[in-house]
C-alpha cells in the first residue's frame, strides 16, 4: 500500500483509507474494515455524529489497535473548551481506545475557534490524541484554526474532494501544499453519485481503467491521491468495495490521462469558501 507523510506528523499513511459514515449493516462493516487494514487501509475514518460507527469499529480495532490510524471528530455544537474535552472521552470510550491519532472539529463551529483549538492542545498534552486536525474548512478558517493551536500544528483539514467536486483545488489545496497540511478527501465517489455507464465522464474513466488494467473508482482514487498532500476515504461497508479501493493506487496515470479528467471533470473557476457536502 502506498504512504505518505500525514503533514507535519512523521506517520506514513496509506493514501487510501476506510470511511464509516451511514453504516447501515454493522456487521458486514466489521468485516470489509476488517478486510481493508488487511490490504493496509488503516486509516480508519469516523465522528461521534455517525450513529454507531465508533462501536462498529471497536472490536475490529480491539487487538490491533497500533496498526490503525485513528481518526475521529467533535461535533461543533459540542465544541466549546469543556464540551471539547467530554466529547472526545466519550468518543475513546465508544471506540474502547485510549487514544486518537487525530481528532478533528467536524466543521465550522458557533463556539470561538480559540476555546476548541485550546482543549486539542490539553488533549495532545494529555495523550487523548496525538493531533489535531479540522474538517470542510476554508482557508480563512484554516488560519484561525492554526493560530488558536499556537505550539501545536494543524495537521490535515478533511474536505469534500470527487472528480465533479474539484472547487478545493481552487484555494484550499494550495495553502495545504504550502503549509505542509494533509489534504483528506472525503466522498471521493460523490458519496454515491458516481459518473454513471454511459456517461461523457464514465467513458473517460473506463478507457484510463483500460489502459492501466483498473476499474473506474480505481482509476478515480488514483487522481484523488495522485500527490503529495493528498488523501482519500472511500466508504467502507462491503468487503468487495474495500478490495476494490486497495487497487486504486500502486499505479501512475500520465499526461494524457490527467488531461482527459481535466477535460471532462472540470476545476471550476471560482469557489467562495470551501464546498460541503
Ligand atoms: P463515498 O465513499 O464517496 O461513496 C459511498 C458510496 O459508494 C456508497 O454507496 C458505497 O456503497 C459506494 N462504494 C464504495 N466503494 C465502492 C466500490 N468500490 N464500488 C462501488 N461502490 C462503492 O461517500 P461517503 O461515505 O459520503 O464518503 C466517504 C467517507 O468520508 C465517509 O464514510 C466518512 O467517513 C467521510 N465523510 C466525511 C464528511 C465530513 O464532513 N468530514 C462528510 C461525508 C463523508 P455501499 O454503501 O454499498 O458500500
Amino acid at each position: 500500500m502506498e504512504t505518505r507523510r500525514f503533514g507535519p506528523m512523521d506517520d506514513k499513511v496509506p493514501v487510501i483509507g476506510q470511511g464509516t459514515w451511514q453504516i447501515s449493516d454493522r456487521a458486514g462493516a466489521r468485516e470489509a474494515l476488517d478486510r481493508g487494514i488487511r490490504l493496509g487501509l488503516t486509516h480508519i475514518d469516523t465522528a461521534e455524529v455517525y450513529e454507531g460507527s465508533e462501536e462498529t469499529i471497536a472490536p475490529v480495532i480491539r487487538d490491533r489497535r497500533d496498526e490503525v490510524f485513528l481518526v475521529s471528530k467533535v461535533r461543533p455544537g459540542n465544541a466549546s473548551y469543556k464540551g471539547t474535552l467530554a466529547a472526545c472521552t466519550r468518543s475513546l470510550e465508544r471506540l474502547g481506545t485510549d487514544h486518537l491519532d487525530v481528532y478533528l472539529l467536524h466543521w465550522p463551529s458557533q463556539h470561538p475557534i480559540e476555546d476548541t483549538m485550546r482543549a486539542m492542545g490539553e488533549l495532545i498534552d494529555d495523550g487523548k490524541i496525538r493531533a489535531a486536525g479540522v474538517s470542510n474548512f476554508s482557508v480563512e478558517d484554516m488560519e484561525a484554526a492554526i493560530e488558536g493551536l499556537g505550539k501545536n500544528r494543524l495537521v490535515c483539514n478533511q474536505v469534500i474532494y470527487h472528480l465533479e467536486e474539484r472547487g478545493v483545488e481552487v484555494e484550499v489545496l494550495p495553502f495545504c501544499r504550502d503549509k505542509g497540511i494533509a489534504l483528506v478527501g472525503y466522498s471521493p465517489f460523490g458519496s454515491g453519485r458516481f459518473p454513471s455507464s454511459g456517461s461523457a465522464g464514465r467513458k473517460a474513466l473506463d478507457g484510463i481503467g483500460k489502459r492501466h488494467g483498473k476499474t473506474a473508482r480505481q482509476v478515480a482514487l488514483r487522481f484523488l491521491t495522485r500527490e503529495a498532500p493528498l488523501f482519500a476515504i472511500p466508504k467502507a461497508e462491503k468487503v468487495r468495495h474495500v478490495e476494490d479501493n486497495a487497487g486504486g493506487q500502486g499505479f501512475t496515470l500520465d499526461a494524457e490521462d490527467l488531461e482527459r479528467i481535466d477535460e471532462v471533470f472540470p476545476v471550476p473557476e471560482h469557489v467562495v469558501g470551501v464546498p460541503t457536502i
